[in-house]
């Protein structure tokens, strides 16, 4: 064996080498590239249970679960099963049929929204709740929160979360955080800070009566974890005294922090809500709904159109039908899933500690950010705060615990997602690697 060998290339560089020449930069959604982290990213060959494989044959405890959906664990027998089935049966009708009757009547008994309307991704359920609301309300104007992430429609890329704060560095004020956003669709969206709610309160008396909507996390994930305080919820239900719709954007806490999502666990009671990723069960598929007086107000029912080719797809609500029944039939999920996260938090933060290493947790449930910087645990409330951590420190831990077999979320400002598929084994492997990567990292 020569000493000086040249690295031989991966499968995946050599995938990644061939996407770059045909799709920009070499992925179909910006994190998936590993800007944030350096390195090439991982080419996944398949997944199963806790575990993804890549296309070099290399192993890894998942944390990301296509970013939120696969909350029973890869290529779930239930769901195969139920996708399988209805594969037999074709693959789209553009007519309804029975399987969206099923999940909209499981998604109105759990949530207890009393009309659901299915589309195919988060993106598509924000843009039109929005929609909805400026058609109920005759007004131009809505309001979102620094750091919170809604999809990519235009009105929406204005100070959103994740992709956007490791792509495109600092933000300004209430500029679009994309190019090809109109500063007129842009000057729609107002920004107020999260969990400030004398700054929300301040707004809404000056410009409430011009404001169809406020859209919220209502557990951030998109700008790492972020927790509401009960001062911040207050005001945002305060909101519905200007003729305001209150809209939780429960894409990615739906059906995961509890059967109900974050409107279960906190108590919440928005006018509207939407949902995505766990709803499909690693299918496409997003949606919205609320109460029947609102969403009535929806086409053919009412005048705001909305409409969709692939909408209810059968294969998409036999995933969603077969996820959202696992976790409806098993609700202990819930307490493993706490039980697990909570238990890597405690790991994360001694091994931290015995290593000398800056770190502050925001956990809620299942989702969890390990911030890179001095501060308490559960202290981070803005994203400001987040925006503070040490990127640099985040990069080195994501590289160590990848090259020990860890799929950490590829951004400090990500949250990461636990399965029912997660076991003792994984999480004693998970801190075993966590406890080399802070104490290989560098001290401030
Ligand atoms: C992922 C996400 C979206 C967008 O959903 P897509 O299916 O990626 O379009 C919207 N809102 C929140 C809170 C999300 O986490």
């Amino acid at each position: 064996m020569t000493v000086n060998a040249p690295a031989t290339s991966t499968r995946s560089e050599a995938l990644f080498a061939r996407a770059k020449a045909v799709t920009p930069g070499g992925v179909n959604s910006p994190v998936r590239a590993f800007r944030s982290v350096g390195g090439t990213p991982r080419f996944i060959a398949h997944a199963d249970g806790a575990y993804l494989t890549d296309a070099d044959g290399a192993r890894y405890v998942d944390y990301i679960g296509s970013w939120g959906p696969m909350i029973l664990g890869h290529n779930h027998p239930a769901v195969r099963a139920a996708v399988a089935e209805a594969l037999l049966g074709g693959t789209s009708f553009g007519a309804p049929s029975e399987r969206e009757v099923l999940l909209a009547e499981l998604v109105t008994r759990l949530t207890g929204a009393e009309r659901v309307r299915f589309v195919s991704s988060g993106t598509e359920a924000t843009m039109s709740a929005l929609r909805l609301a400026r058609g109920v309300t005759g007004r131009k104007f809505i309001l979102k929160f620094r750091g919170n992430y809604h999809g990519h429609a235009d009105g929406l890329l204005v100070e959103a979360g994740s992709g956007l704060m490791t792509t495109s560095g600092e933000l300004g004020a209430a500029a679009p955080s994309s190019a090809g956003v109109p500063e007129e669709y842009a000057a729609l969206t107002l920004v107020s800070e999260y969990n400030d709610p004398a700054a929300l309160d301040s707004l809404m008396a000056e410009r409430g009566h011009e404001i169809a909507a406020v859209i919220f996390e209502p557990v951030v994930g998109n700008a790492g974890v972020l927790i509401p305080t009960p001062e911040f919820l207050a005001a945002l239900h305060r909101v519905r005294d200007s003729g305001t719709l209150l809209i939780a954007d429960e894409v990615m806490t739906g059906f995961r922090l509890s059967l109900n999502g974050a409107t279960g666990l906190l108590g919440l009671e928005p006018d509207l809500r939407c949902w995505g990723k766990i709803i499909g069960g690693g299918l496409p598929v997003g949606a919205y709904g609320g109460r029947a007086e609102l969403m009535e107000y929806v086409s053919p029912s009412g005048p705001v159109y909305q409409a969709g080719t692939l909408s209810g797809n059968p294969l998409a609500m036999a995933a969603g039908l077969a996820t959202l029944g696992a976790l409806e039939a098993n609700p202990g999920i819930y307490q493993q899933l706490d039980r697990y996260t909570g238990q890597l938090a405690a790991g994360l933060r001694s091994a931290a500690d015995r290593a000398g290493q800056p770190l502050s947790i925001n956990r809620v449930g299942s989702m969890l950010t390990a911030f890179h910087q001095g501060v308490p645990d559960g202290s981070i409330a803005t994203y400001q705060q987040a925006a503070a951590s040490d990127t640099a420190a985040f990069a080195h831990f994501f590289q160590s615990v990848l090259a020990q077999g860890i799929y950490w979320a590829p951004s400090q400002f990500e949250s990461i997602f636990v399965s029912a598929a997660h076991g003792d084994l994984e999480l004693e492997r998970t801190l075993a690697a966590a406890e080399q990567a802070y104490q290989t990292g560098g001290t401030l």
